[in-house]
C-alpha cells in the first residue's frame, strides 16, 4: 500500500536530530500553535505560499487569485518575474518518499545514522507515517521521530512501535500555561510519556528553553519533579524563527 502524505522539507546530513548521518523529513500539519514555533510553515496541513525577501508586493501573483483555493499555486509562482515565491508543502507517496530516503542507506549504516521524521507533527498523518516507517525499517534503516507527543493513545502506541528512537517534547509542566502558549492541554502528552516509558523504546524528552516561558524556575523545577534523572534534554531557543513568519504574511508574537 502506498498512500499520499504532505511534507514540506527534506534535510540531508542533519546533525541535531539523532546520531550519525541522518536525513530529516518534515511532515506538514500540527495541532499545536506554540508561540515560539520555528517551523510555522509546518503548522497548516495544506500547501502555503511563502514570499522571499525582496518581494515588493507588486500584486502580479494575486491578479485574479486570492490564494485561498489555488494550492499548489502553479500559476501564482509563474506570475512573479523575480522568482520570489516558494510553496511550502507538497504531496508525496510513502513509496516515493521511502525510496528517496533509502538512497543513503549505506551511509546511514556506516555512520550509525538513519532517518528522522519531524514536522510539524508527524503523528497527524498516522497511516502515511506508519507506511513510511515500515518501508524504511524493511530496508534496515534506523528510524527516529520528533513529536510533540500530542496524539491519541492508539496512534501513539502504533507509531512508537515502529521507531528505534523517540524524541518527545515536554514543553510546560503546568496545564494552564501549556494551553496558553501552545493552544492545547498537556494531559495527552503526559499520558503518552507514560506509555513511552513502559514501551521499552529508546527515547529522550525535550524541553525548548524559551525565555520567560519555558525557562522559568517554576517550569524547570516542575519538569524535574515529574521526570526521571537524565530523561530530559534542554534545547536552546532558535532566534531565527521570525523571518519565516514574515514570509508567510504572519506576525511573530515573540519578536
Ligand atoms: S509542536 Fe512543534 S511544529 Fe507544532 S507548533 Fe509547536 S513548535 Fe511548531
Amino acid at each position: 500500500m502506498s498512500s499520499n502524505g504532505m511534507i514540506f522539507d527534506i534535510k540531508e546530513f542533519a546533525v541535531h536530530d539523532g546520531g550519525g548521518v541522518r536525513t530529516t523529513v518534515f511532515f506538514k500539519g500540527c495541532p499545536l500553535r506554540c508561540v515560539w514555533c520555528h517551523n510555522p510553515e509546518g503548522q497548516n496541513p495544506y500547501p502555503e505560499l511563502m514570499r522571499k525577501a525582496g518581494c515588493e508586493n507588486c500584486g502580479r501573483c494575486r491578479a485574479g487569485c486570492d490564494h485561498v483555493d489555488c494550492a499548489p499555486f502553479g500559476r501564482c509562482l509563474r506570475a512573479c518575474p523575480k522568482g520570489l515565491l516558494k510553496v511550502a508543502g507538497y504531496k508525496i507517496s510513502s513509496d516515493e518518499l521511502a525510496e528517496r530516503l533509502s538512497r543513503d542507506a549505506d551511509l546511514y549504516k556506516m555512520s550509525g545514522g538513519g532517518v528522522t521524521v519531524s514536522g510539524g507533527e508527524p503523528l497527524m498523518q498516522p497511516d502515511f507515517l506508519c507506511e513510511l516507517l515500515e518501508k524504511l525499517r524493511s530496508n534496515g534503516i534506523h528510524c527516529a521521530i520528533e513529536t510533540s507527543g500530542y496524539a491519541g493513545e492508539e496512534v501513539f502506541r502504533r507509531v512508537i512501535g515502529l521507531c528505534d528512537f523517540v524524541y518527545c517534547d515536554l514543553k510546560l509542566a503546568d496545564d494552564g500555561e501549556h494551553i496558553k502558549y501552545t493552544g492545547v492541554s498537556n494531559k495527552p502528552i503526559l499520558r503518552n510519556i507514560e506509555i513511552l516509558r513502559e514501551s521499552g523504546v529508546k527515547y529522550k524528552l525535550r524541553t525548548p528553553l524559551i525565555p520567560g516561558i519555558t525557562d522559568t524556575e517554576e517550569n524547570l523545577d516542575a519538569i524535574s519533579s515529574i521526570t526521571l534523572p537524565g530523561e530530559v534534554e534542554y534545547l536552546p531557543y532558535n532566534k531565527m524563527a521570525g523571518a519565516k513568519y514574515v514570509m508567510l504574511g504572519r506576525k511573530y508574537t515573540l519578536g
